[in-house]
């Protein structure tokens, strides 16, 4: 009989859970900005996170693909352990090819579009795909295609992104990080930057994501997305996970003070 240890983590990817991360700390200087954050995404989840500005959530957003150095503790996408390896019983940073080859598969939709300005919308899309993943040109091409018909935009193909609006331009990043396939959406406040009269588009391929089963970690100030949408909401204050359940309990009858005052300055 075999008995599988699970006391240094997972080690394979048959794990529920997309993402965990154990007691995360992450400091700048000497102000601490994750301190001690256990936090998990099941598989085909979209969980969101809310809370004051200046709270941790993009820096937590940041830390799951290694985008910053953590300070202390785990993270784990999807069973593997994110930016180090272990190596008898000590964590050494992992190498520049594995860090590229995780972040390949999560998609990372920020609040500045960041399409390339020379490229056409199609030709944004197919770039990773084609110079990344190395994958052939007319496969590319048929999928992005696709893609771009998903997000409403299938006769925008040639268009350059000062030719489309800021809805339209972060829909394109949208197709361009699903081009990659990821097995994981991180979006960090997607829609702040738009006119308001642009979000709602935005937000409607994010919710049909969602209702696709990708899974999904969604920073925003759209409370209304956050109660239709979510699997999952977490409240974050002061670098902390201060309260998180289903929406019904976080915009229904909260029990944590801090949660209630927030929600009552944006709701
Ligand atoms: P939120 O997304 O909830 O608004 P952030 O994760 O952006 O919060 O920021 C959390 C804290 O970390 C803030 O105090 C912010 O000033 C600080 N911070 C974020 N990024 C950096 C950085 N690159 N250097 C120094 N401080 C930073």
């Amino acid at each position: 009989m075999t008995i599988e240890t699970t006391i240094n983590g997972p080690q394979t990817n048959q794990t529920s859970e997309m993402v965990r991360t154990e007691k995360l700390v992450k400091r700048f200087g000497s102000n601490v900005v994750l301190n001690g954050v256990d936090f998990s995404v099941g598989r085909g989840q979209a969980v969101v996170v809310i809370g004051p500005s200046g709270s941790g959530k993009t820096t937590l957003l940041r830390c799951l693909n290694h985008l910053e150095r953590i300070d202390d503790g785990r993270i784990y996408i999807d069973g593997q352990l994110v930016g180090y390896r272990e190596e008898k019983g000590r964590l050494v940073e992992d190498s520049e090819a594995n860090i590229a080859r995780m972040r390949s598969q999560i998609g990372f939709v920020f609040q500045r579009f960041n399409l390339f300005a020379h490229k056409t919308a199609l030709e944004n899309i197919i770039e990773a795909p084609i110079y990344v993943l190395r994958q052939p040109k007319g496969e590319v091409i048929e999928r992005a295609r696709m893609l771009l018909d998903k997000v409403g935009l299938a006769n925008k193909e040639d268009s350059y992104p000062h030719r489309l609006s800021g809805g339209q331009q972060q829909r394109v990043a949208i197709a361009r990080a699903l081009a990659m396939n990821p097995k994981l959406m991180l979006f960090d406040e997607a829609t702040s930057a738009l006119d308001p009269e642009l979000v709602g588009e935005v937000l409607k391929v994010m919710r049909q994501l969602a209702e696709e089963g990708m899974t999904m970690v969604v920073v925003t100030h759209e409370m209304g997305f956050a109660r239709d949408v979510a699997d999952h909401v977490v409240f974050m204050d002061q670098a902390q996970i201060v309260e998180q359940g289903p929406p019904e309990q976080i915009f229904g009858e909260c029990r944590n003070e801090r949660t209630r005052n927030f929600l009552s300055r944006v709701l």
